[in-house]
């Protein structure tokens, strides 16, 4: 099971609002874009993730109810990002360069120090 809410993000206007997603599976997708993802299991880098731009997936909500979600951009990304989490896949593992394309996250306190 993941969560996913884009709520509120800038990129994501059109969000589906939260969404529990028990047993997703992906139906769907199309496109490829890079774009560079955090990961709260990977506090200390970031790194150039490639990722379909749309994408359709299937899921079980919590009262058990099968539903299906299209959705594109940056929404799909996390969407992904969550599925992936789920099959033990983390962001390290999508890079092309483990040496190209992935960076230190600058946080505040290591700027003042
Ligand atoms: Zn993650």
């Amino acid at each position: 099971m993941c969560f996913v809410d884009c709520t509120g993000h800038p990129a994501v206007p059109d969000a589906h609002g939260p969404l529990v997603m028990v047993n997703p599976v992906v139906l769907a997708h199309s496109g490829a874009e890079t774009g560079r993802e955090g990961c709260l299991s990977l506090p200390e880098v970031t790194a150039n993730v490639e990722r379909a731009v749309e994408v359709s997936v299937r899921f079980h909500d919590p009262d058990g109810v099968v539903r299906e979600v299209g959705t594109s951009g940056f929404e799909a990304r996390v969407i992904l990002h969550e599925i992936d989490h789920l099959d033990g896949v983390l962001i390290l593992d999508r890079v092309r360069s483990l040496a190209l394309d992935v960076f230190p996250r600058v946080t505040r306190s290591r700027r003042r120090g």
